[in-house]
């Protein structure tokens, strides 16, 4: 059988079958760039190659198909008729290695979040990336905290008052 298609055309088909710039991806990096976060694209030096990185949050945002990662509760992820044993087996391999990603990258110190799929379709897509915004403020908060300090020096102050 001949290969029928152009350079471009072969290029487009394998960018799908990767799944590379798949549509929930493409919204959440347009939601983050729109937001003035900067992030790298599939860093490979990274335990399961995380969708986006930001590396001044510490943070890695996996985008997930609700099918494939078996979104619990959600309506896009039922498993079919037929085969059932095959795709139940499939999903649940694929959340084991999920799960086991994170404990990796949490251990490594950074922070993981996930997108579902089911969180970009248009009613939900703004509300999702605001709320992504919002946990990244918090994490780099979190990650910049100084607690030790003020606790330090107030006390001497309160004890020199009540000598007053
Ligand atoms: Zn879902």
């Amino acid at each position: 059988m001949t290969d029928i298609q152009t350079p471009l055309q072969r290029h487009n088909t394998m960018s799908a079958i990767r799944g590379k710039n798949t549509k929930p991806e493409m919204i959440v990096r347009r939601g983050l760039w729109k937001r003035g976060f900067r992030y790298r694209l599939n860093y490979k030096r990274l335990p399961g190659h995380p969708d986006l990185v930001l590396r001044k949050y510490k943070t890695c945002i996996f985008i997930n198909g609700c099918f494939w990662h078996g979104h619990e509760g959600c309506k896009y992820y039922t498993i079919p008729k037929t085969n059932t044993v095959f795709w139940v087996s499939k999903v649940k391999r694929n959340k084991e290695r999920d799960e086991r990603v994170k404990h990796q990258l949490n251990a490594m110190g950074w922070n993981c979040i996930t997108v579902w799929e089911c969180e970009l379709k248009p009613a939900k897509r703004e509300a999702t990336l605001q709320s992504l915004a919002f946990t990244l403020n918090e994490i780099f908060l979190n990650n910049h905290k100084v607690i030790p300090y003020k606790e330090q020096e107030a006390a001497p102050l309160l004890a020199a008052e009540e000598m007053i």
